[in-house]
């Protein structure tokens, strides 16, 4: 394909500082580029702890076992997501109860979430979709009321923000992804934020497999051991010294994203209306981190349509999410109700091209020559 759906950027000191951390003899986790990381998001961002993780995915878990959910607990998801934001708790025992999302943002519907709640409930988990906020306000005004649990799933909200705030300070936890598909990578990659201070102790414990490694590093204790559950969480060294060299290049990412952003946005108005498409939107409390531009189709068969006729050029288009709520490994134990929304997204969404060296002036002519 002459213009893949995804490139991942690097920003030519990677190897620079994998080198680095190699001939410096310390390569696990929680060395010299680890700790940089993490105090750079929580400078920049006001994250009160930050942990990187090998994953969002991890991060997921690791909150799943931080907010203590017991089989039969009851965790309240979008059904329009990633996998991840499910299993992570699926793992740990927990009933995930789907909510819907808007009829013209993919994301949660905070206006339906207080219908779900039960004794049972014990977390909810927003998730904010193509990086554009959730209703944070409302969510964490129900979180109060009913004394709940707010994991953020910020895998796609890098450098995002609602009413001012950072994506992933509001949550009393938050997980973001550095996958090659986001906006800084790492290959593989993630990081825990702790907002909340009755959290952070146990999440270090967690991070280093049940134990106490990380105070007895900083010589708050004199011997560690095994003291709690946990995994295995922290990635390597390799993996921060790549990591450090996105970071240093944030900005200038983020710049050349939003500059393709507003390239499609402005570009692909006049046409979206002629054929009956949506653009993306974002709602005024909201900030847009080009984490991606999707179109929301008139039809499943547009959609296929407008794939294959970009695939004719050389251009791959991809669509996601399958509503989790009727995927093969929850259908049976979802508890039936329809939910509309997220099965208009399956079946209509479709996402372009997203990444910084992108020929968007190519696609947006190939795009447009799509008529009906
Ligand atoms: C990418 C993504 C994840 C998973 O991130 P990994 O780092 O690959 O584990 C989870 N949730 C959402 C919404 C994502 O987009």
């Amino acid at each position: 394909m002459k213009i893949p759906f995804n490139k991942p950027y690097l920003t030519g000191k990677e190897t620079q500082y994998i080198e680095e951390a190699v001939k410096s003899g310390k390569i696990s986790g929680n060395g010299l580029f680890t700790q940089k990381c993490q105090a750079f998001f929580e400078q920049k961002y006001g994250f009160k702890k930050v942990l990187l993780t090998t994953s969002c995915t991890d991060a997921l878990e690791m909150c799943a076992i931080l907010a203590n959910i017991q089989p039969g607990d009851e965790v309240i998801i979008p059904s329009f997501t990633f996998v991840s934001t499910a299993v992570a708790f699926v793992r740990q025992g927990a009933k995930i109860v789907f909510a819907d999302s808007y009829e013209d943002n993919p994301n949660i519907d905070a206006s339906k979430i207080e219908a779900l709640i039960t004794p049972r409930t014990k977390a909810i988990v927003p998730v904010h979709y193509a990086g554009v906020a959730c209703d944070m306000d409302k969510i964490m005004q129900l979180a109060s009321q009913y004394n709940l649990i707010v994991i953020e799933d910020a895998a796609q909200a890098m450098d995002s923000f609602y009413k001012g705030k950072p994506l992933g300070s509001i949550g009393h936890l938050a997980a973001f992804s550095f996958h090659e598909t986001k906006n800084i990578i790492a290959g593989e990659g993630g990081m825990l934020t702790i907002n909340d201070d009755r959290f952070s102790k146990r999440a270090e414990i967690i991070w280093e497999k049940g134990t106490n490694r990380a105070e007895f590093f900083r010589g708050e204790v004199n011997k560690y051991g095994w003291v709690d559950t946990g995994s295995s969480f922290l990635p390597s060294e390799i993996t921060a010294a790549f990591l450090w060299a996105q970071i240093e290049n944030l900005e200038k990412i983020q710049k050349k994203r939003l500059e393709h952003w507003h390239y499609y946005n402005s570009h692909l108005k006049d046409w979206a209306i002629n054929n009956n498409i949506k653009t993306m939107t974002t709602p005024n409390d909201a900030t847009n981190n080009a984490h991606m531009f999707y179109l929301v189709c008139e039809s499943m068969n547009q959609r296929t349509a407008i794939i294959a006729h970009l695939k004719s050029h050389d251009i791959l288009a991809v669509f996601h999410y399958i509503s989790l709520h009727s995927s093969p490994y929850y259908i049976e134990k979802h508890d039936g109700r329809a939910l509309i929304n997220s099965d208009n997204f399956t079946a209509k969404l479709l996402r372009l091209p997203m990444y910084y060296e992108l020929d968007i002036k190519e696609v947006v002519n190939k795009i447009v020559k799509y008529a009906e």
